[in-house]
């Protein structure tokens, strides 16, 4: 969650699966480097990646799918899978091989009753948001608009809703998919794959191209407060990101806070389900105000107004963010806040970001996502005009995460994946690595869907 930078069918019973993502093909359309709309469906929301794919399938159908996968089985291509090209290192992208390209299959379906909601691939959180909110439903996941549902919900998918009701994956019930082969499956005969899918299904051994989850009620209004320490040197940035974890500690599930680190200030972002007039928030407030942080006053706005609010950039533009790695607390942090702090107040362009997770994303779930046990997550930012990364912010931001593998923090989510991490498999994945190669070797046993940390087959 980057904080700071720039046809209703609903009436229908889904007994069956809907008999759009069923249809048979095809008008599968290829395109090469030369032809008209290849670079729009190339374009990465990270304008750094440079990555050329010899050929790019524009699918609209499941069959499509099917069609291009096998295509690329027979010409010996390796197959990458892009569906809102939100990924920050790529992984949607390859060099000469084939891209699957899913921002066409953005079909949605909620069935009435159960308010089961069942989206294609190339569902947009903007446009999942406020098709479900104009129905009073909600389905928890991040806030930037552009991010595609099915990246997000693969590695786990964490926003302001996540402590209230769990993470996007956690509301996921049952995907399809086109394995290695070009063959489909269903988690309703194979729940793997579901359990896969809970976190640990990015490009890793098929292409999903349904994905149908639970909705919960929706919130009738999201509470925000913004507040801000300035004019801060590396001692006090210190100081108040300790206060800010304390404060956040205590804070009730319907409660998400962040807090940025940005040169010589401190921003915390506080959101509640509930009322701002609520004791726990103001209570937060209270604390945070004499923790040294000013603010404006609270808005209490309609859920929809509110997450416009934070939709974020267009894009594409350059950046450099990562995983900053899990917490359970101030403690695991500590050793490398110093230097962190130190580096932040002298690299203009970096940014440390800690989120809030734990409440209902600690309890118990049958998925692929390990790090249910931590309540924080840290997240490098690096932005920068244009080009490649200037100098100085490339060794700040190398300083940074040095910093943090000295103080022992291994474990980091999957969806703000670093490419220089080695020991990436067991950093996004835990105890679960091996399980997920299990499913590699049965899925997609040629390796035909690859790039750079997608699991790889067993002793490979
Ligand atoms: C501006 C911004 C804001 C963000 N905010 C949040 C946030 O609030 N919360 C959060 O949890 N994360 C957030 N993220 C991270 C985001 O969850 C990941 O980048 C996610 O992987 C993006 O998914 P995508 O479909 O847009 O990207 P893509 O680049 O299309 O795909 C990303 C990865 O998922 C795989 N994939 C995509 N579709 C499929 C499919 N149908 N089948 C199999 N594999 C597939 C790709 O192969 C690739 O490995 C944010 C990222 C950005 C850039």
């Amino acid at each position: 969650m980057s904080l700071f930078t720039r046809r209703n069918f609903i009436g229908l019973s889904l007994t069956a699966l809907p008999a759009w993502s069923q249809e048979k093909q095809t008008e599968l359309r290829y395109l090469q480097p030369a032809d008209a709309g290849y670079e729009a469906a190339r374009r990465p929301f990270n304008s750094t990646i440079q990555l050329k794919p010899a050929l790019i399938a524009c699918c609209r159908t499941e069959a499509d799918v099917v069609a291009a996968v096998k295509h690329a089985k027979e010409a010996g291509m390796p197959v990458a899978v892009k569906s809102g090209g939100h990924g920050f290192i790529g992984d949607s992208l390859n060099d000469g091989g084939l891209v699957v390209e899913l921002s066409g299959m953005a079909n949605r379906l909620l069935e009435a009753g159960s308010f089961r909601f069942t989206a294609g691939p190339g569902l947009k959180l903007r446009d999942c948001y406020s098709w479900l909110l104009k129905k009073g439903r909600l389905l928890p996941a991040g806030s930037c608009g552009g991010v595609g549902l099915a990246g997000l919900t693969l590695g786990g998918g964490y926003g302001l809703f996540a402590r209230e009701f769990g993470l996007t994956c956690d509301h996921l019930l049952q995907v399809r998919m086109v394995d290695g082969n070009g063959e489909i499956h269903d988690s309703r005969d194979e729940p793997e794959l579901l359990w896969a899918c809970r976190g640990g299904g990015n490009g890793n051994f098929g292409v999903v191209t349904s994905f149908t989850f639970e909705t919960r009620p929706a919130p009738p209004t999201l509470s925000t407060r913004k507040f801000t320490a300035k004019g801060l040197d590396a001692g006090g940035l210190a100081k108040h990101l300790e206060r800010w974890f304390e404060i956040a500690s205590a804070l009730p599930e319907p409660c998400f806070s962040a807090v940025i680190l940005n040169w010589n200030q401190a921003t915390v972002l506080l959101t509640s389900t509930k009322s701002a007039e609520g004791s726990s928030f103001v209570a937060a407030t209270k604390a945070l105000h004499q923790a040294g942080f000013a603010s404006k006053g609270s808005l209490t706005k309609p859920l929809a107004d509110s997450l416009k609010r934070y939709e974020g950039e267009p894009g594409p533009l350059p950046f450099d963010n990562v995983s900053a790695g899990f917490y359970r607390g101030w403690d695991e942090l500590k050793p490398a806040v110093a230097g962190i702090c130190a580096t932040v107040r002298g690299t203009p362009g970096l940014i440390f970001q800690v989120n809030t997770l734990g409440g209902a994303i600690a309890r118990e779930s049958e998925s692929a996502y390990p790090h249910r046990a931590f309540g924080f997550l840290g997240e490098l930012q690096a932005y920068w005009e244009k080009g490649t990364m200037p100098a100085k912010l490339a060794a700040g931001h190398a300083t940074v995460r040095q910093a943090l593998a000295d103080a022992g923090i291994r474990n980091h989510y999957r969806n703000y994946p670093d490419s220089r991490l080695s020991n990436w498999g067991d950093a996004y994945f835990g105890n679960g690595y091996a399980r997920l190669q299990a499913l590699k070797a049965r899925l997609d046993p040629d390796d035909r869907i690859r790039h750079a940390q997608s699991v790889r087959l067993p002793g490979a």
